[in-house]
């Protein structure tokens, strides 16, 4: 990011409006330059000229046939442009690498992933397949008339966001590697990294629409079960992050105290007692090469099947999964009193033999049970929720300071 001159009282009013108009746009959907002044209680001239901007910088459209050739016309309706800039999320996960790009509505328009085992290679060699993935769906992008206002990773362990630094990946067997400078120095855009946890609990507030009626999540617990376990904290509909944006490692969180040993260096943490692969091997599915490892979708979708079949020994494997996170889950509501339990991941295609016992664990181990019982939520995004926030944190930088795009047009001289 290039250093802005500091800016005048007015320029920062200015800055502050056109955010507001945008995102208007973007939470209410199109609407005319007069409706536009009524909610956000500028005036009509204030609004049009935020809107030439807007236009100008190929954030917003003139929308339908009240439009045609009469741009600036009061009464014709503006909207988000779906063809102008996008974000672009990736992820790398334990056993797979996925990428999306979405336009700046929020609606997904490229979508990759690639099954693989992480762990036996260099993170190096890991990062530069994502990179060419991310390439490949910049590509693609453009080909829909589509540039990239930046690209955010998700990653599987301890990240300093700031540095663009991941601390550790237990999983992984990574530490202290500067995810943000490696692609910083492969792609000529704005970087960002965080916990795919964050992102995925972001995700699923930005985009799993929960806003209807009797929908609206402001409070609530991602938990998303993957090789490792994920936590992400939604509170106010903001995410908690800790000191350091450590915060919602409920994977490692002990349910166990003389459990199996952790490779976060702990014993009987929730991620090995309910993680993928502590489910798998219980329902007997990892003994066979091919099930458990590459293969994610794979051997999900065997253990659903089973399930579905009605395999004792799966059924039980689930069960005995429901009763770790339940624990797990029910000191984490005793502390933050969320409304929700979004389950993610992994957890989203379980939720159905999931939901009784885990509700069972719930209601004998969280204090505030009979005034506040915590609601069961299949993730709306599943798998892709990480991804998808990535994606997501690009496109609200834009809706919140889409001064910085303007300006960085200008300076390219359009
Ligand atoms: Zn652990």
């Amino acid at each position: 990011m290039t250093p802005q001159p500091a800016p005048a009282r007015q320029r920062s009013l200015r800055e502050h409006n056109l955010a507001l108009v945008l995102q208007r746009l973007a939470s209410d959907g199109p609407a005319s330059r007069a409706q536009l002044a009524a909610v956000t209680g500028l005036t009509k001239a204030t609004v049009s000229s935020l809107v030439d901007d807007l236009v100008a910088g190929r954030l917003v459209v003139e929308l339908g046939p009240e439009a045609r050739g009469a741009v600036g016309r009061p009464g014709s309706a503006l909207a988000l442009n779906r063809t102008g800039l996008a974000g672009v999320g990736l992820e790398v996960n334990v056993d797979y690498l996925a990428v999306c790009v979405t336009d700046l509505a929020g609606e997904v328009r490229y979508r990759r992933t690639r099954a693989g085992d992480n762990r036996r290679q260099s993170p190096g060699r890991v990062l530069a397949r994502a990179a060419r993935m991310a390439r490949a769906a910049l590509a693609a992008a453009e080909a829909e008339g589509l540039a990239a206002a930046g690209l955010a990773a998700a990653l599987p362990g301890l990240v300093e966001t700031e540095q663009g630094l991941l601390r550790t990946a237990p999983n992984l067997g990574w530490q202290d590697v500067p995810v943000g400078e490696f692609f910083s120095g492969r792609f000529r855009l704005p970087v960002a990294v965080d916990n795919e946890a964050n992102l995925a609990a972001l995700g699923e507030l930005w985009f799993g629409g929960h806003d209807g009626p009797n929908g609206i999540l402001t409070d609530f617990v991602h938990v998303s079960g993957e090789i490792g376990v994920g936590g992400g904290i939604v509170i106010g509909r903001e995410l908690f992050r800790g000191v350091r944006g450590f915060a919602g490692e409920i994977g490692h969180l002990t349910v166990q105290p003389d459990g199996p040993p952790c490779r976060c260096g702990g014993r009987g943490c929730l991620e090995q007692l309910a993680g993928q692969e502590a489910i798998l091997r219980a329902a007997g599915l990892s003994g066979a090469a091919g099930t458990s490892m590459g293969d994610p979708g794979g051997s999900v979708a065997a253990l659903v099947a089973r399930a579905r079949a009605g395999d004792s020994r799966t059924l039980q494997a689930i069960e005995a999964a429901a009763h770790a996170l339940g624990i797990a889950i029910a000191a984490t509501a005793n502390l933050v009193d969320p409304s929700t339990v979004v389950l993610g991941g992994l957890y989203t295609s379980l939720e159905p033999w999931l939901r009784a016992p885990l509700a069972a664990e719930l209601e004998q181990r969280t204090i505030a049970q009979p005034w506040s019982p915590l609601r069961i939520l299949p993730s709306r995004l599943g798998p892709d929720a990480a991804v998808r926030g990535a994606a997501g944190t690009v496109i609200r930088r834009v809706l919140s300071n889409p001064s910085a795009v303007l300006r960085r047009l200008a300076g390219d001289g359009h």
